[in-house]
């Protein structure tokens, strides 16, 4: 099993330091930490870090690659029944972060992109503030999300 930490890898900084990553941590399993994503114009959008310091997903060791992904199905299930998207997107890129970790985007059907991956409209953001703030959710509840997606998933978690 890949048990390394990367001290230059802000995600193992984020897994170790827990004081930092409180605000937006909704909850932790065996084999990730996830935390609500910045953009919640995608209500419920989380990012689940693998806790093993891995770029690809087959460097896992197979035992923990299945419960890793066991933890990632049992998160969308969640998502999906608090948030009731029209199609959830669930993505493994790290192109910029290349620590293995795994977005989860509800998609609405109100969405105009909906038919798009969410990246480029996030791109058009990353260059305007409005369409960054439409983005992020200038009216969401962030602990009020946190504590959606923790409720259901303690209605399912023995
Ligand atoms: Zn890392």
């Amino acid at each position: 099993v890949e048990q390394l930490h990367d001290t230059d890898c802000s995600f193992c900084r984020r897994i170790r330091s827990r004081a930092d990553q409180s605000s937006d941590l909704v909850c932790e399993f065996p084999h990730s930490i996830v935390l609500l994503g910045a953009w919640q114009y995608y209500e419920g959008y989380c990012i689940a870090i693998c806790r093993h310091h891995v770029r690809e997903l087959f460097e896992l060791d197979k035992l923990v690659r299945h419960a890793f992904i066991d933890e990632i199905a049992l998160l969308g299930e969640v998502l999906a029944s608090v948030f009731k998207p029209r199609k959830l997107n669930v993505e493994m890129l790290g192109n910029q972060v290349p620590h293995l970790h795994c977005h989860l985007f509800p998609r609405s059907a109100h969405d105009p992109d909906h038919l798009k991956p969410v990246w480029v409209a996030i791109d058009r953001a990353e260059a305007a503030e409005e369409e960054r703030r439409r983005l992020t959710g200038a009216k969401a509840d962030r602990g009020s999300l946190r504590e959606r997606i923790r409720a259901e998933l303690s209605r399912r978690t023995p």
